[in-house]
């Protein structure tokens, strides 16, 4: 019944305020090395078991069900993508489907040095890659582990191996990491790679956000300003929120994702799939539905397919996380997918 509300699909799906949604962003696990302090619960060790996740088979299914609806762009992240057991013959046979021409990885950059090349040579050429400290004895301050080196030799094998978009994405906690922006700066002069500062947001429960920590995208634009002329750079509809600029003479460029300062809800274009199987049209609220449980009581295609046309017409026209208030959503960072 739902597909009348699309007239003119099967390929383009408009939500309820004309945004068309082409974004799928995937947790293919929840689990992670890294217990960053901005993401993982304090105290919480709660994971899910292995058959709770969405099969590689279940996956594929739901993935092509959404391109022919519509979806070209999809994202693995987690919780760490890269952790999950054959994730490489996962992303051949996802690389296969037919329509979807845009995979990319979001990534903590622990396993770069082992996965590279393999990524590279399945097709992958966009990664983004978390990283919010150039100081290892802080890495292991913010992270948990001592594996700072691990992630920097990573990045320079992916810069080597040809990577052709590397995001290094920094959550700026001040009083944590923000005395480094201008060397999180010089990194986007020095290197070809798009360095972005994302603002802290208060998501999932006892995590250490404070009020104190978050940090508008217009104080970190006027710390980096102090280095240089920062100069606005053009983007593709395919590049996400970031707000992105130069410094003249750069390698790389520097992106300001502000989504509690300057909401970019009315371009958003996203929908998550969490690790435990479920569709959801917003990071920021929890409302989802439970696409495992439709694909293991033996749920059509069809079925699956109205799942998404009701998501998407039920997608909020924005988020209600403001500046100075504190309301957050109550779903993990790592089981969301961010
Ligand atoms: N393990 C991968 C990684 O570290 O990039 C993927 C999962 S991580 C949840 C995805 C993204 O969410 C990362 O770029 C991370 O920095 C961001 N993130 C997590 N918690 C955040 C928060 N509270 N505020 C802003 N960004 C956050």
């Amino acid at each position: 019944m739902q597909q009348d509300k699309f007239p003119d699909r099967e390929n383009q799906l408009l939500d309820s305020f004309k945004r068309s949604i082409t974004y799928l962003r995937i947790s293919l696990t929840d689990r992670c090395n890294l217990r960053c302090i901005y993401c993982t619960p304090k105290d919480d060790h709660a994971k899910l078991a292995f058959g709770e996740l969405l099969t590689y088979e279940e996956l594929l299914r739901i993935v092509s069900i959404a391109v022919r609806l519509g979806i070209n762009k999809v994202r693995l992240t987690g919780g760490e993508p890269l952790l999950r057991r054959n994730v490489l013959s996962f992303i051949k046979r996802l690389t296969a489907i037919p329509g979807l021409n845009d995979i990319r990885i979001t990534t903590n950059g622990t396993c770069l040095t082992d996965f590279s090349r393999d990524l590279y040579t399945a097709g992958i050429r966009k990664l983004n890659i978390s990283l919010d400290t150039l100081k290892p004895r802080r890495f292991e301050q913010i992270s948990g582990a001592d594996l700072f080196s691990k992630v920097w030799s990573g990045i320079q094998e992916v810069k080597e191996q040809g990577f052709y978009t590397v995001k290094i994405n920094m959550v700026v906690m001040r009083g944590v990491n923000d005395d480094e922006l201008v060397d999180f700066g010089r990194l986007s002069i020095d290197e070809p790679f798009q360095v972005r500062f994302i603002e802290f947001m208060p998501i999932g429960e006892k995590t250490s956000w404070s009020n104190e920590m978050y940090m508008p995208m217009e104080e970190i634009k006027k710390r980096l300003e102090s280095m240089g002329r920062l100069s606005p750079v053009k983007t593709g509809s395919m590049e996400g929120p970031a707000r992105v600029y130069r410094f003249d003479g750069a390698a790389g460029a520097i992106g300001f994702i502000s989504p509690v300062s300057h909401r970019f809800c009315s371009k958003c274009n996203r929908l998550r799939l969490t690790s435990e199987g479920r569709l959801r049209s917003c990071l920021l609220l929890d409302r989802e539905t439970d696409l495992k449980a439709i694909l293991r009581s033996g749920g059509s295609d069809e079925d699956i397919k109205n799942v998404f046309i009701e998501t998407i017409l039920n997608k909020p026209e924005g988020h209600t996380l403001q500046e100075g208030n504190p309301v957050n959503c109550h779903g993990r960072m790592s089981r969301i997918g961010g």
